[in-house]
Formats: C-alpha cells, sequence, structure tokens
C-alpha cells in the first residue's frame, strides 16, 4: 500500500528543500525526493562551485595583477587546479551534511531515488508508491547542448564543474551568466579562454552601460570575445584538440569546449502525461501566481516554472511562501516576481535591478525618466597598472524621480545591490538616495552622490 504524506516536494534542489522544511516547520508530514545530490543545480553544478571558482579567480588576480603594484614581491610557482576543485568539493559535501541535519530537525522525510507521477496525487520511486494531498513539482533545469555535428564533443556547465584538469585553451559559447562567468573565471586562472557569441555582445539585454562596459573590461583583461560566431560543427583531432567550425566561415582549435547557450526544464520524463499538469511550448510548467499547476493540488516553482526568473533565491522564496500558504492558513500568500536584483560573476562583476534605460524609455517615455550616470577607476585597481573601470547608473521616473532601475558593473558591485534592492523595492526616489550620507571611500557611495 502506498506511503500517505502531506507534502512531496519532487526535487531536492533550492526550491524544493526550502518548501520541504518550512512545510515542516509547520507540521506537515513531508516527502522530499530526488534522484541526484540534495541542493540541486545551485550547490552542487551551479551557484556554490562557481562562486567558490570565482574567489579562486580573484586571488589569481589579486597575485597576478595586483600584488606588485602593492609592494609584494610574489613569485607564483604553480597553480594546482586539483586542490582548489577538492577543496571545492569538500565544502558542498558539508553543505549536504548540514542540510542532511536540517532534514532530521524539521522531520523532512528524504528519499533517494527519481520519482514519477503515476496519477495526479501519487509518485512512483523505484517501484514503491508514494501518495500526498499537495506535490510540489521542482525538478529544476539541464544544460541546453546544440544539435550540431560534433556538438557531444563539449561539455557543458555541469561538465566544467568535473574538469580534472585546466584546460590549456578553452572555447565557451553562448552570451548569458554561465558563458560570462565560466569564461571569467577560466580566464583568470590562466587558460587561453574564448567567448563565442552568435550576436554583437554577451548580456545584450542587459542595460547599455553594463554591456558595454563588459565588453570594455574583457578587451583590456579578460577572455578574447568573437562576436557574431555561430559553430555549425566541431571535429575532433588526432592530438584530442577540437576545432570549432564556425557558420562566419573562421575556425578555432581548442582542448575543450564548454556550451553555455542555456538550460532547459527537467519536465520530460517524470510522468506529467498521467496529471493535468500543462507545459508551454517550451516545456515549462504553467502556474497562476500561486505556483498552482492546472492540476489541483499540484505546484510547481522555480527554473522549470512558465514565465519564471531561473535565480535559487527566487525558488527558494517561492517555495517557503506555497508551504506558508498550504500549511500555515498565509491564504494570500505569494511570491512578488517583480523589482528582482541579480549579480554576475563576471570580471569586474554586474549588480543589476528593475528596468534597463531602452525598458524605461519604453514604459514611461523618454522624457519622463532621468537618467543618473558615475563612471570612475575602482580604488583597488587606482593604485595599480591594471586600472579597472566602476560604472554606475541609476534611472528614475516621474515627477518624484522614483527609483526604478539601478546597474553597476565593478569591484564589489556584487555585494552592493542588496541594501539598494530594499530601498527599491520600498520604492526609494532619488532624494531618497541623495538623504543618505555617503560611507567614504567605497563604490557604493556613488549611488548616494549623482548629480
Ligand atoms: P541564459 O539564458 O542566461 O543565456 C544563454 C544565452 O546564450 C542566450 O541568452 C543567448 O544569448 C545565447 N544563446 C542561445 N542559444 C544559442 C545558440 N544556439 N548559440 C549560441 N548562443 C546561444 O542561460 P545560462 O545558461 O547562461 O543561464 C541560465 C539561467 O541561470 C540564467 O538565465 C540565470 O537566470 C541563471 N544563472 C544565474 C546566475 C547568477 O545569478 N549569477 C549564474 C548562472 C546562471 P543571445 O541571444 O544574445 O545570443
Amino acid at each position: 500500500m502506498a506511503q500517505h504524506f502531506d507534502y512531496i516536494c519532487l526535487g531536492a534542489g533550492s526550491g524544493g528543500i526550502a518548501s520541504a522544511n518550512r512545510a515542516a516547520m509547520r507540521g506537515a508530514k513531508v516527502l522530499l525526493i530526488e534522484a541526484k545530490h540534495v541542493g540541486g543545480t545551485c550547490v552542487n553544478v551551479g551557484c556554490v562551485p562557481k562562486k567558490v571558482m570565482w574567489y579562486g579567480a580573484h586571488v589569481a588576480e589579486a597575485l597576478n595583477l595586483y600584488a606588485k603594484d602593492y609592494g609584494f614581491d610574489v613569485t607564483v610557482n604553480k597553480f594546482d587546479w586539483n586542490t582548489l576543485v577538492e577543496n571545492r568539493e569538500a565544502y558542498i559535501g558539508r553543505i549536504h551534511e548540514a542540510y542532511g541535519r536540517g532534514f532530521t530537525n524539521n522531520q523532512v522525510n528524504l528519499l533517494n531515488g527519481y520519482g514519477r507521477f503515476v496519477n495526479s496525487n501519487t509518485i512512483e520511486v523505484d517501484g514503491e508508491q508514494y501518495t500526498a494531498d499537495h506535490i510540489l513539482i521542482a525538478t529544476g533545469g539541464a544544460p541546453t547542448i546544440p544539435d550540431i555535428p560534433g556538438a557531444e564533443y563539449g561539455i557543458d556547465s555541469d561538465g566544467f564543474f568535473e574538469l580534472k584538469q585546466q584546460p590549456k585553451r578553452v572555447a565557451v559559447v553562448g552570451a548569458g551568466y554561465i558563458a560570462v562567468e565560466v569564461a571569467g573565471v577560466l580566464h583568470a586562472l590562466g587558460s587561453e579562454t574564448h567567448l563565442l557569441v552568435r550576436k554583437h555582445a554577451p548580456l545584450r539585454n542587459f542595460d547599455p552601460l553594463l554591456t558595454e562596459a563588459l565588453v570594455e573590461a574583457m578587451a583590456t583583461d579578460g577572455p578574447t570575445l568573437h562576436t557574431q560566431s555561430i559553430p555549425k560543427s566541431v571535429i575532433k583531432n588526432s592530438d584530442g584538440s577540437l576545432t570549432l567550425n564556425l557558420e562566419n566561415g573562421n575556425q578555432l582549435t581548442v582542448d575543450s569546449l564548454i556550451w553555455a547557450i542555456g538550460r532547459s526544464p527537467s519536465t520530460n520524463n517524470i510522468g506529467l502525461e498521467n496529471t493535468q499538469v500543462e507545459l508551454d511550448a517550451k516545456g515549462y510548467v504553467i502556474t497562476d501566481e500561486q505556483q498552482n499547476t492546472s492540476d489541483k493540488g499540484i505546484y510547481c516553482v522555480g527554473d522549470i516554472m512558465s514565465g519564471g526568473v531561473e535565480l535559487t533565491p527566487v525558488a527558494v522564496k517561492a517555495g517557503r511562501l506555497l508551504s506558508e500558504r498550504l500549511f500555515n492558513g498565509m491564504h494570500d500568500a505569494k511570491m512578488d516576481y517583480s523589482l528582482i536584483p541579480t549579480v554576475v560573476f563576471s570580471h569586474p562583476p554586474i549588480g543589476t535591478m528593475g528596468l534597463t534605460e531602452p525598458e524605461a524609455e519604453a514604459q514611461y517615455g523618454a522624457d519622463s525618466i532621468k537618467v543618473y550616470q558615475s563612471g570612475f577607476t575602482s580604488m583597488y585597481t587606482a593604485v595599480t597598472s591594471h586600472r579597472q573601470a566602476c560604472k554606475m547608473k541609476l534611472i528614475c521616473a516621474g515627477e518624484n524621480e522614483t527609483v526604478v532601475g539601478i546597474h553597476g558593473i565593478g569591484f564589489g558591485m556584487d555585494e552592493i545591490l542588496q541594501g539598494f534592492g530594499v530601498a527599491m523595492k520600498m520604492g526609494a526616489t532619488k532624494a531618497d538616495f541623495d538623504a543618505v550620507v555617503a560611507i567614504h571611500p567605497t563604490g557604493a557611495e556613488e549611488f548616494v552622490t549623482m548629480r
């Protein structure tokens, strides 16, 4: 006979874990099902290992670019890729253990195995059936690989985290967060890195100030950027190297190829055909604003949600709010998908929230917005021969000059944005920003001193 639960969460990634723990804290009997490692993409092959690699890149930059001008006579004998990888994986192991302790404390039942819907309230794992009044789909996504000859010679972001050796020459194909972050890390750690984008720039839908500054930073000290470059085939050479034949007629030979052209939802093999859950044309789950799918009692959060925002903290927040609604009487609880701050761990990092300038113009009209901008050399690099720019922008709308967009690229921007995010979410105006005394000398102070 099937075991019955109040709540089953299919997928122990960021969204599933957050929702399962919160539901259990509110007294629900919870089953959390995961086929691989707990923590999903973020902890195992995403945000966490990426940020460790980014910090590794930071150390490399400090040693190679800045130490000398700060008076240090440093000789680096070698960089050992495996030491970094081993320490990174040990750290992830400790996160797994912490999750385990959390599940025990909250009395969440964790089941390791691949779950599929048998019907709308039953999930089967390894031949055993589990039923629940409420079921959350939080199965996340997986990297997309292009359909071209030889594509299989490349790896994806999961493969990047499995690399046992640092590639000497590497091509990263794609123009989004992952391509920019992975290419930046590999370049800083010493690989000859090529970033191939199919249009004119990476992150081309970000505010133009950010896109342009990133391209400038790459030209000064970053991966080699190849624009209008679309691979049409990949050939494996006898020495193991890979040659990319591009649609523009160019060729590029590297030791390693990383596809980072986007991700697809993991919804095609979980038995959704046995439910009434509706998917959009790309396979994402259609939900209403309270995470309900079209099948009563089945919900969805995270990267598989149609029209969602593919960010860990978004899945976490949505998952927790759903559990508050289902198991804590907060009937109106719902995720606010507007004004979400986000950071790209590029070199230098980007922080952005709200409307880009073109979006603000389209929404309010060019005459109703005012744009404030600032550009300077980050102080950390100003005393060195490797100067790095910081560029910041505030976009304000209406007579009150409500801040509707905040964008920055430069040293520390990854940590600067969060607090300004609070202000923006509260509806702060330019005058509110100006009313705050600047903290000197920081990069962040520019946001409260712009004219
Ligand atoms: P994205 O969707 O962000 O970017 C992929 C980009 O690759 C597309 O926007 C497109 O840009 C380009 N592309 C698409 N198809 C092709 C193709 N066939 N050939 C060449 N280029 C192509 O995907 P990512 O995989 O980078 O990231 C997935 C999501 O994960 C992100 O949206 C982000 O939300 C999240 N993420 C967040 C991070 C963070 O918070 N720091 C870090 C990593 C991921 P174009 O149209 O310009 O060519």
